[in-house]
């Protein structure tokens, strides 16, 4: 192995994957750096038996079509190797009196929305045209911020002469409301709850409740959701970290699995390379950190060379909480058991508030429920199936999720019961997955699954920057922004490689 290299990278997250395949495609020689034996992080999977399952993916965004992150594979020539089922209805909900499809389009979501309330229809309408008017104002923020071809390629070449004519005035709007919370920006567009609760019912996505996450966020993932759609990918999710890393290969980088790293090597406040856990010193002109940034400032460099004020400010940004898992492998196959789309969620009620207090007390108020068998039957033996149950909890929980632990998925396949009778009786696997789980393995603190929480004073503008004060050092993932999510990951690499690639062709 060469010691010197041009590009380390820590960790292969997507994040991580990503800033590595554009630099190595800009000519860089790209050493990833990955402490796991695969490579991937969230978008790993893993086999238990004869069935195979996925760390984190439910479903992915904008990976297809015309998606923004389809572009980004396309700008790194691995479009055609990548393969996705579109997931649609997007999600059912589950309430104790009915349950409520939502389509994966904005046109679906708006009709089943009417058809539901048709009393509120013009509201609905003019919520609908804010929102695509809003996500419109995102994709042309990005393309100010990011100035990206392939952007300009996708669904911002669709909108119009108009819309970009006037966005000094919409994007003051957006500015001036980008610290408010999802409640408070949609108590803007409607005083109708239930639509409201409706576009906002996938908040378990951002970890936090609409009166706590950021609206500007909530706007951004759910008008992503709708307007790009949702994919489950063919094979499983470790299948994209797979094609990342073979196209880093073709393009002369290496991806070192095995390999943690334990220290950056600063020197004069600048990085030049990392000192791995078997001592092993690798040299280079730029340093990425894939890693939890938490990690990153506090164990693999000394804190004390950082400026006073970027730790203080540190200090004050909250990590994101922790996913409780229940993998499950049945004998049968569930989608003919009355679990007939992708994902559920089971709610108690459209109280979302009161469903995040009884997180924070250890209970099992709602959950997601989705079983990747019903696009992709390979993930199981021939009639077999799995299902996996999400729901999170903070590190500190009044009942102890520790403890409680067999209790909790107990409660959690009792709610799924209440949909498929006698699940019970036909799990022939069964793998508990806690926050403690996550954190052991990605090192990520306190197995926080988004990052930096999703409140509006740590989202999109407001998140760490994916330059550090130490030179040559950068970030990628969901600790930076644009912020949480396995394409939104992407798009970070994606983003930073283009803003050091830029800086390399400068100097020659
Ligand atoms: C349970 C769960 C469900 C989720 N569901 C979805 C979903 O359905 N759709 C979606 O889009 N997003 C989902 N997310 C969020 C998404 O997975 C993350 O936002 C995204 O994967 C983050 O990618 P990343 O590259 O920032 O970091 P990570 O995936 O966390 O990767 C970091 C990598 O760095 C490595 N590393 C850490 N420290 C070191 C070190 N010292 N040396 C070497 N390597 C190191 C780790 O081992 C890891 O491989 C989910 C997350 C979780 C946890």
């Amino acid at each position: 192995m060469q010691n010197n290299v041009d590009v380390i990278v820590i960790g292969s997250g997507m994040g991580g994957l990503s800033a590595a395949l554009g630099l190595a495609r800009a000519g860089q020689k790209v050493v990833v750096c990955e402490r796991n034996s695969v490579a991937g992080g969230n978008c790993s999977s893993f086999p238990i038996g004869d069935y195979t399952f996925d760390v984190a993916v439910h479903q992915l965004t904008g990976v297809d079509d015309n998606g923004n992150c389809a572009q980004v594979f396309e700008d790194y020539k691995i479009k055609d190797k990548l393969k996705f089922f579109r997931i649609d209805p997007f999600v059912t909900l589950i309430l104790p009196d009915r349950e409520i499809s939502l389509p994966g389009s904005y046109e679906g979501l708006e009709k089943a929305m009417i058809d539901l309330a048709p009393d509120h229809k013009k509201d609905i309408r003019r919520f609908f045209k804010t929102m695509i008017a809003w996500r419109q104002d995102i994709l042309i923020t990005g393309r100010i911020f990011q100035g990206k071809k392939s952007v300009e390629n996708s669904n911002y070449g669709k909108i119009k002469l108009l819309k970009k004519l006037t966005f000094p005035f919409t994007g003051l709007f957006w500015f001036l409301n980008s610290r408010k919370t999802t409640d408070k920006l949609f108590k803007i567009l409607t005083k109708n709850k239930n639509i409201a609760a409706l576009f906002a019912a996938c908040w378990p996505y951002l970890g936090l409740p609409p009166k706590k996450a950021s609206g500007l966020w909530m706007v951004s993932c759910m008008s992503g959701l709708y307007g790009e759609h949702t994919y489950y990918p063919q094979g499983n999710s470790q299948k994209i970290a797979d094609v990342f890393v073979s196209a880093i290969e073709e393009n002369q980088g290496k991806v070192m699995l095995n390999s943690g790293v334990k220290e950056i090597i600063v020197k004069n406040n600048i990085a030049q390379g990392v000192v791995l856990e078997n001592g092993q010193k690798i040299f280079a002109k730029t340093v990425i950190s894939n890693a939890d940034a938490i990690q990153t400032f506090t164990k693999l460099i000394d804190p004390d060379i950082l400026p006073k004020n970027y730790m203080r400010k540190l200090s004050k940004l909250t990590p994101s909480v922790g996913p409780f898992k229940v993998f499950i492998g049945l004998d049968f196959d569930i989608a003919k058991h009355g679990f007939a789309q992708h994902e559920y969620f089971f709610y108690e009620s459209f109280d979302f508030e009161e469903c995040y207090e009884k997180f924070e007390k250890g209970l099992v108020p709602c959950l997601s429920a989705y079983s990747p068998t019903h696009l992709e039957p390979n993930l199981a033996p021939k009639g077999h199936s799995t299902l996996i149950l999400t729901l999170f909890y903070p590190w500190q929980t009044e009942r102890d999720w520790r403890s409680a632990k067999e209790q909790i998925a107990h409660e959690m396949i009792q709610l799924v019961e209440k949909k498929v009778k006698n699940l019970s009786d036909h799990i022939v696997i069964k793998k508990i997955f806690t926050p403690q789980d996550l954190n052991d393995f990605s090192l990520s603190h306190r197995g926080a699954m988004y990052g930096w929480a999703n409140s509006p004073e740590q989202s999109l503008i407001y998140r760490l920057k994916q330059t550090t004060p130490i030179k040559n050092l950068h970030l990628s993932g969901h600790w930076t922004i644009p912020g949480t999510g396995i394409t939104t990951a992407i798009m970070s690499g994606w983003i930073l490689s283009k803003a050091l690639g830029k800086k390399i062709k400068k100097k020659f």
